[in-house]
């Protein structure tokens, strides 16, 4: 069969109406739903001359044998968040499958091409993203943290595996899966507003975002609001609220594409007729090169201390989550960005904001490059994610493109 990226997009419609309700997708991982998708995605794939494995993380695998063990792995996720979007994940997949119809008509290729459905990329259910890619990059530290892991109904998340056939103690088995990987090629919805703003369809991702992730406290005093001069007050807000401000200047001054987000802040005693005694603070900050990370993170604590003395308060940092930033292979982001080129007439390079299961085989060395294509208001997670249509085609062209150039780049 031909390329046919339209066929794409009404399977992904079809999709969309079998697994999907009112709110939007309900393909929350260990769950009926999504069992039920990932048997429709077998269907899709049922005709071809494929070799089928569910792994011991629950990965699903389809391999094309070429003449070459080395493997060229194309790879999403079918689970979804709760009232999530119609294309985050299955996309990459239903992308994948079109460019692997396309490559098995074409006879034996020149090395092994595969595609990865992930288990669990979203994490909704049990709060902990990545399961899947991260058990076969064998970057899963946490088993016994995920082991006792409860859903909203009190489940463990061990139970729940098993249910689904995962075995938590065999996990880490499914890492022979990457053992002949040659490449990975990824291509997901942005989720965010740049290329929209920049009026380009599809660009190439340079890497995914490093990740500062810590909780901050303040600690005054709580006084009455009404018998307080202002001159005599340990508010803890004050604080909260001038390193809020701060870290605006902490991105502008990082530069290259820095953000740093104040989440939320929780107040104590939190009523109105009181000065704050405590505030808790969340904070995140990302940037693509560590070092430039790290000085965020200095700024944003030497700026905290400044602003305890001015108000007379303590403050005291403790990490939620840290990681480091990853990049992908420099000469696959050459070959998306020709990919892109050739499709869209202009590209764009990227870095990646959220984590993508595409982190996992890179940061163990797996040659690795994603496609963003462009999101309407840059929405995901919800029920009004969406992408024009024929920008959709042009992410499975760009993808195909990518894919023929990769399998070339591989058997090199
Ligand atoms: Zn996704």
């Amino acid at each position: 069969m031909p390329l046919d990226p339209s066929r794409t997009v009404a399977e992904l419609r079809e999709l969309r109406e079998s697994t999907g309700d009112e709110n939007g997708a309900q393909r929350v991982a260990w769950t009926p739903t999504w069992e039920r998708a990932r048997e429709w995605l077998r269907g899709k794939l049922g005709e071809l001359p494929l070799e089928y494995e569910r792994d011991e993380a629950g990965n699903q695998w389809w391999t094309l044998r070429g003449d070459s063990d080395r493997a060229l792995l194309i790879g999403g996720h079918i689970d979804s968040v709760p009232n999530g979007g119609w294309l985050d994940g299955c996309l990459n997949l239903m992308a994948g499958v079109e460019v692997l119809r396309r490559i098995a008509e074409e006879g034996t290729p020149p090395v092994t091409v595969r595609l990865v459905d992930w288990a669990d990329e979203e994490g909704a259910r049990f709060g902990r993203s990545l399961f899947g890619s991260s058990a076969a990059s064998g970057s899963m530290a946490d088993q016994e943290e995920i082991r006792n892991r409860t859903d909203a109904d009190g489940i463990r998340w061990e139970d729940a595996l098993r249910e689904h056939g995962v075995d938590l103690d065999r996990a880490f088995d499914a890492r022979r899966q990457l053992e002949n990987a040659a490449a990975y090629l990824e291509l997901h919805i942005e989720q965010g507003p740049v290329l929209e703003s920049l009026d380009l369809p599809v660009g190439a991702v340079i890497g995914t975002f490093g990740v500062e992730r810590w909780q901050i406290t303040w600690r005054g005093q709580a006084a009455h609001a009404g018998s307080t001069p202002m001159d005599e007050r340990r508010d803890a807000l004050a604080g909260a609220a001038k390193l809020a401000l701060e870290i605006r200047d902490v991105a502008r001054r990082a530069g290259g594409g820095a953000v740093c987000t104040s989440g939320g802040v929780v107040c104590k005693p939190g009523i109105v007729t009181s000065v704050v005694e405590t505030a808790v603070q969340l904070l995140d900050q990302r940037h693509m090169d560590a070092a430039t990370l790290a000085r965020m993170l200095e700024e944003a604590q030497a700026a905290s201390e400044r602003f305890a003395r001015e108000e007379d308060v303590e403050v005291e940092w403790e990490r939620i989550w840290n990681i480091q930033p990853i990049l992908f292979h420099p000469e696959l982001v050459e070959l998306a960005d020709e990919a892109v080129r050739e499709v869209a007439g202009r590209s764009h390079r990227l870095p990646s904001g959220p984590l993508h299961d595409a982190a996992e085989p890179a940061r163990i060395g797996i040659p690795t490059v994603m496609l963003f294509v462009q999101s309407l208001r840059g929405l995901s997670h919800t029920k009004l994610e969406d992408t024009k249509p024929e920008h959709l085609e042009l992410a499975v062209q760009a993808l195909d493109r990518l894919a023929t150039k990769t399998l070339a780049w591989a058997a090199r």
